[in-house]
């Protein structure tokens, strides 16, 4: 069962029925994107906006309990509408669109972002929704509601991060764990674990282990930082994972001329860079990516340690 073409279905009625969502969805055909070539890679972009209101609705989400939450089920009023997906989880259209077709993927239950147990979920989105990707941001690395378990989902083939791997670039494997291949990108300014196989169980005791090593090496015990994309292709799936040191880099802080109203969640990591500020989609420079993710991300010995510990 895909579930794929009745959410682009959704999407487009949507658009149609619901002002928000299709303000922003023609706005989105108004946004700037420039490139920032790397050499063998590049990073893109995007002045977005409306993204101002989605930020200024997950600080306002944050200080909200149940009974206002605007993931939960008996809080969404028409026009919006979802679509079930396997009873735990229901499709809804994001009204603040990064993608062309971007979704928001919510639990049924009211229960805290968390991925340990909701891993396999992730996996089985992705091979039912295998035009999308489907990314996770961390309750305290971009989540946009921490308190209530949702992933987000995109039309694939607009992460840079896709053709990347696809084309081998950058990305180098460096273990096979029960069937899982293990790599990770020296040369890429993120400190990536990227993970594939075809078994959901083998990839979900991968990242087990992973998830241990990273609480052992933030020294935590609730959940680390981290970001993930995950992908299904060809009955494979591909799952990328960001572990992240900090949320905001020192430049969000700043006074006004040296701030960045940039928060790194799983798009920037995958190399689209979101900024809804028009002054700092002119001002940011190549050193400036640099410097945010050298501040956000593991560096290269840090995931190799991690790695060399599964
Ligand atoms: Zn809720």
């Amino acid at each position: 069962m895909d579930f794929s073409e009745k959410a682009r279905a959704l999407v487009q009625e949507q658009i149609v029925e619901w002002d928000l969502a299709g303000r922003n969805y023609e706005g989105l055909r108004r946004v700037s994107v420039k490139t920032f070539d790397f050499g063998d890679y590049s990073i893109d972009i995007q002045y977005n906006p409306e993204r101002i209101s989605s930020s200024a609705l997950q600080n306002k989400v944050q200080s909200l309990e149940e009974h206002n939450c605007f993931m939960c089920e008996k809080n969404l009023t028409a026009p919006q509408r979802k679509i079930s997906f396997n009873e735990n989880f229901n499709i809804l259209v994001n009204p603040f669109p990064i993608f062309p077709e971007h979704l928001t993927i919510v639990g049924v239950q009211h229960q805290d972002q968390q991925i340990l147990n909701s891993f396999e979920s992730m996996l089985n989105l992705a091979s039912q929704l295998s035009k999308f990707v489907i990314y996770y941001n961390g309750p305290e690395c971009g989540a946009s509601a921490p308190k209530h378990l949702h992933f987000q989902a995109g039309l694939k083939g607009f992460i840079p991060i896709e053709n990347d791997f696809a084309n081998e670039i950058c990305c180098r494997e460096v273990r096979t764990i029960d069937g899982v291949k293990v790599s990770h990108w020296p040369e890429y300014q993120r400190g990536i674990i990227t993970l594939t196989g075809s078994s959901a169980s083998d990839l979900k005791a991968c990242f087990d282990k992973i998830y241990t090593q990273l609480q052992i090496f933030s020294n935590v015990n609730s959940e680390p930082m981290l970001n993930m994309i995950a992908v299904f292709d060809r009955k494979i799936w591909t799952v990328h994972i960001f572990p992240r040191s900090v949320y905001r880099p020192t430049q969000y802080f700043n006074a006004a001329n040296d701030q960045f109203l940039i928060s790194p969640a799983s798009l920037d990591m995958g190399g689209l860079i979101v900024t809804p500020r028009e002054e700092d989609f002119f001002k940011i420079t190549e050193e400036d990516v640099f410097d945010i993710f050298e501040q956000v991300c593991f560096d290269t010995q840090s995931v190799l340690t991690v790695i060399n510990k599964l």
